[in-house]
């Protein structure tokens, strides 16, 4: 059941075409800081209460990071059907037309599960308004002669998570070099982290994916391990590296551990055998609230999702306004850097968790937009 208080739902829209037999819906959670941001889900079992508490996390990172955005999220039911390219595209556009009243003035999409740069592209042209949503190829063009869709290939996510960990080694009077990392998945945000942390000295000595984890102490080379799993199709064929099951990524001897794959994976079971001081929460909820708290008072540095992983909503608002994607890398730089410093300081403060904080301090901020609306 969606769960209703002081912040919203606002809107929930429900749509169906019956020349298509697209059916989905939009949820506007909270719009005081400007038009509600989120993804598109796209899976067979998508349901208004997952999307609106989706929706509801976007409230939270958009403010968190200091951007003109709500919280909002999307959801189509995708048959066995719909999975088919041409016939995604045709529920995508009967989507995208179907909330035109309300996109972008109230809405902008974004790419989410089984949604990505192609789907962006369909949705802005049959919604006619390049700035419906973000996510779109490169080459598409939100003002003639401006190349600036902002796809994922740019690693804005990991580009953050990388400021959010020299953030928190700074906040316990580290450097990143010399520190060791490990990382679980290795996807877009995955291959992007490392790749920045390697360039500024860090040794990340532990990588997993779907198939397993590889560990080397002395520390992975990036392009060596960028071709391992291309070549190889996983992480743990890299050549001389111990492998080990995939849940093993979390017990490592490592100083910083940045889980960057599933929900869930740090658990009431492997949570007491962390060994690191700093967990980055690239993935969205990789614990829950409870886990997480555990740790912290385990005196363990969480750095929790909606601060860390939030290069992604910075990106697309870069591509909304039409930055390039040079300075979309600067501006995840900045804002992530202040937040993830105003969070854990305020967390040292109080002596909450930086989840607590930073709750506070995203609640704050929609409340104080709220009171001038
Ligand atoms: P991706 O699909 O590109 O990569 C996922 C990686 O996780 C792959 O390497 C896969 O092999 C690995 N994986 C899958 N199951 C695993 C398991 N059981 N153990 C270890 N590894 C496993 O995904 P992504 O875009 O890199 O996203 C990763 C996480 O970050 C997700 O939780 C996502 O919600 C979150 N996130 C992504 C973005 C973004 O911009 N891409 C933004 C915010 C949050």
């Amino acid at each position: 059941m969606v769960e209703y208080d002081e912040f919203g739902p606002e809107k929930i829209l429900e749509v169906y075409d019956s020349k298509t037999g697209m059916r989905g819906f939009t949820v506007i959670d909270n719009t005081a800081l400007g038009p509600a941001k989120g993804g598109i889900r796209m899976t067979p079992s998508v349901s208004v209460d997952e999307v609106a508490k989706l929706a509801r996390t976007m409230t939270w990172k958009c403010a968190m990071a200091e951007l003109p955005f709500g919280g909002g999220k999307s959801g189509i039911i995708a048959d066995d059907r719909a999975m088919d390219r041409d016939r995604k595209m045709e529920i995508v556009r009967a989507f995208a037309k179907a909330i035109k009243p309300i996109c972008p003035s109230q809405y902008v999409a974004a790419p989410d599960m089984n949604t990505g740069e192609a789907e962006m592209a369909e949705f802005a042209l049959a919604n006619g308004r390049m700035n419906s949503a973000t996510g779109k190829p490169a080459t598409m063009c939100v003002r003639p002669g401006v190349k600036c869709g902002i796809p994922h290939e740019y690693g804005s996510t990991g580009y953050g998570v990388f400021h959010a960990a020299k953030v928190a080694a700074a906040h316990l009077k580290m450097g990143l070099k010399g520190l060791t990392v490990a990382i679980e998945g290795f996807g877009n945000v995955g291959t992007f982290a490392m790749k920045y942390l390697t360039e500024s000295g860090a040794k990340v000595v532990g990588i997993s994916d779907s198939k397993g984890t590889a560990y080397l102490p002395q520390g992975f080379d990036y392009n060596k391990m960028m071709e391992v799993k291309e070549s190889q199709g996983t992480v743990a064929k890299y050549p001389g590296a111990k492998i080990l099951d995939g849940p093993a990524v979390f017990e490592l001897p490592a100083d910083i551990v940045i889980p960057a794959a599933i929900p869930n994976s740090i658990n009431e079971k492997n949570a007491g055998r962390i060994k690191a001081k700093i967990i980055i929460e690239a993935a969205n909820i990789p614990m829950t609230p409870a886990t997480e708290e555990k740790l912290h008072k385990a005196g363990i540095l969480v750095v929790p999702d909606f601060v860390a992983n939030a290069g992604g909503v910075i990106s697309s608002y870069a591509e909304y306004v039409g930055k390039n994607p040079e300075q979309m890398l600067k501006l995840v730089e900045k804002k992530i850097v202040r937040n993830t410093k105003l969070v854990l300081e305020a967390a040292k403060k109080s002596k909450a968790s930086p989840r607590a904080a930073g709750m506070d301090i995203a609640m704050r901020r929609v409340r104080d937009a709220m009171k001038k609306s």
